[in-house]
């Protein structure tokens, strides 16, 4: 039987897995919340102040569109793979 070469998973520094939230557009841990390669989201998930991301990015002057066109997600996914 042929094992299927598979390449390795992303974890998290929890051990946790890191799968793709396209809303949050990070990978995020599917134990911790942990948003691989950011230190806050919309989502509300921030490193430094746990359910203030969204409050923080607001007072960094980030414009929260709650409709995110689906092409840029897309475009953002192509770049994280
Ligand atoms: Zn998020
Ligand atoms: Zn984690």
């Amino acid at each position: 039987m042929a094992q299927a070469a598979q390449k390795p998973e992303e974890k998290c520094e929890c051990g946790g897995d890191l799968e793709w939230s396209r809303s949050c557009g990070a990978k995020v841990c599917v134990k911790c919340d942990n948003h691989k390669g950011l230190a806050r989201c919309f989502c509300g998930w921030s490193k430094t102040s746990p359910g203030r991301g969204r409050e923080e990015l607001e007072e960094a002057g980030e414009t929260i569109d709650p409709e995110e066109p689906s092409d840029l997600t897309n475009d953002f996914e192509a770049m994280f793979s």
